[in-house]
């Protein structure tokens, strides 16, 4: 139903453009970051900046990619296994300013769950968080540095993210559980 069509591919490359600049102002540059993208969508997202703050930059800034679901406090196994699907580049955080990239923040618990993955891999300076979209009911205190559009859901409603690279077009829209 296009009447819950929440970002369209316009409005999604405009906020990932203005969380770069906001990215690069809190930062005061791209030196010393290094993009994290949750698995699955955050990591297209998390690429997608990676080549925003590039051409803004005019430098490079590593990323990579993270799966935490078995890290999740909530899920029957608590094994840490197949957590960095991909090698970040240099597989050492220590000192990093990491920026962590999910496509929706909701309880926190994936969040909460990365970072512990990531303090698995060297300590960093420090660990931000970009979403596309937070939708609100977080259960921890966590919360992001940027955020490409504020979603308030009812906890029957769910978001649903389409990203080119995985579902063929660029959509955020809200969908009745
Ligand atoms: P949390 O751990 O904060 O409860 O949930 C966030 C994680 O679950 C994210 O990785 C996100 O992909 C997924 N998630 C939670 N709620 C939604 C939703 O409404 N839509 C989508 N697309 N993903 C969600
Ligand atoms: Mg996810």
């Amino acid at each position: 139903n296009v009447d819950h069509v929440i970002m369209d591919e316009t409005a999604i490359r405009r906020a990932l453009t203005r969380i770069a600049h906001e990215i690069i102002e809190k930062n005061k540059g791209i030196e010393g970051c290094m993009l994290v993208g949750i698995r699955t969508r955050g990591v297209f997202l998390a690429k997608r900046l990676a080549e925003r703050l590039e051409e803004i930059e005019g430098t490079e800034i590593p990323w990579g990619e993270i799966d935490v679901t078995t890290y999740r406090d909530d899920r029957a196994s608590l094994e840490k296994v197949d957590v960095l699907t991909q090698p970040i580049p240099d597989q050492n955080m220590l000192g990093k300013k990491i920026i962590l990239f999910d496509d929706v923040l909701y309880t926190g618990r994936t969040i909460r769950a990365a970072m512990d993955a990531i303090m698995d891999c060297g300590r960093p300076e420090s660990i931000q968080l970009a979403v596309l979209a937070d939708r609100g009911h977080r259960e921890l205190p966590i919360r992001a540095d940027f955020i490409g559009k504020n979603v308030p859901t009812s906890k029957s409603e769910e978001i649903e993210v389409l990203l080119t690279e995985y579902d063929g077009q660029d959509q955020v829209r809200i969908i009745q559980k």
